[in-house]
């Protein structure tokens, strides 16, 4: 009989669940915003319920796959920090076992992100996959001959927190200077935004108006208007990522980069900005070799790679 097993994505803001199947098709999506979750065992008797109910419409649940934004230790899911969250030092993975009596396995989001592409979506034979996510944060993971690389500890692919600029460069959410992170991430965007229209370097928007906080896509609206300095933030940030792109198609020699994330999706200025500065800083023989391609489950892709992570492991 085949296995019933959950897929989970738990970000900042948002939870999306379903029951995946062997062939990465998805039973009873659920997909939810949570106001945070100040104690983590809130999250954890929250997603139980949930796996609960799956059980209790489908039949029993054999195993539970978590993609989380957050540093997560290898084979523990023992979650270091996961700012978006505010948590520190969290045994989730333990916890999360202890609670339902089942099979928990927890990566980081976008490893599960890019395992579900890999198996299901645009990864789909590719022999080296980069996978890169630019959203609020920036972050990658690399899938090379069938195997999600993680690092000694679990922790790599933070490609947001390679330095990129100089030791009095912009401020990172990781409290270092200089991060790709800091000129490319949706947060960071909005913050140098709110600056340049505090100093009337923005044109189109009234510096006295009640501001919102503008986003990448409100960036690139202004760019298409003609605003030269919503342009310049976006290129700006685009060339550093493109930079950074270049010099990991030649160390890794992918066949296959994916692309994608909220500020990635929102921005064609980026877009272009990220393939100028791939072809200006990766080896030409490496470039020819690689296609770019954008990912092909949407959001379900966490909720699929983290339900199939955790079938491998049974
Ligand atoms: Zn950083």
């Amino acid at each position: 009989m085949t296995k019933r097993v959950v897929g989970i994505d738990l970000g900042g803001t948002g939870l999306r669940m379903g029951v995946v199947a062997e062939d990465g098709a998805v039973e009873g999506l659920q997909s939810l915003t949570h106001g945070g979750f100040s104690h983590p065992m809130d999250a954890v008797e929250r997603l139980a319920r949930m796996v609960e109910d799956a059980a209790a419409q489908g039949g029993p649940i054999d195993a539970v796959g978590v993609g989380v934004a957050a540093w997560v230790e290898r084979d523990t899911g023992f979650v270091t920090r996961a700012p978006n969250l505010g948590w520190i030092d969290v045994p989730f993975g333990e916890l999360l076992r202890r609670r339902l009596k089942l099979p928990v396995v927890v990566h980081n989001d976008l490893k599960a992100i890019a395992w579900g592409e890999y198996r299901f979506g645009a990864g789909v034979g590719a022999r080296t996959l980069l996978v890169i996510f630019v959203g609020t944060g920036v972050g990658a993971a690399v899938i090379a001959e069938g195997n999600l690389l993680v690092g000694a500890r679990g922790f790599g692919g933070e490609i947001g927190h390679i330095k990129v600029g100089p030791d009095d460069g912009p401020l990172c959410g990781c409290g270092r200077r200089g991060c790709l992170e800091a000129y490319v991430g949706g947060h960071a965007l909005s913050l140098k935004a709110r600056q340049s229209v505090a100093e009337g370097r923005i044109s189109l928007v009234r510096p006295d108006s009640e501001m919102r906080e503008l986003t990448a896509a409100d960036l690139e609206e202004l760019s298409n208007h003609g605003d030269a300095e919503a342009q310049a933030l976006l290129e700006g940030g685009g060339m550093q990522l493109g930079r950074v792109l270049g010099s990991m198609v030649t160390f890794l020699n992918p066949d296959t980069v994916l692309m994608g994330g909220g500020v990635w999706d929102s921005s064609d200025v980026i877009k272009d900005a990220v393939r100028i500065g791939l072809d200006l800083s990766s080896h030409p023989d490496l470039r020819k070799s690689v296609r770019i391609v954008e990912g092909r489950l949407g959001s379900r892709a966490g909720v699929i790679g983290a339900a199939d992570l955790a079938r491998r492991n049974l």
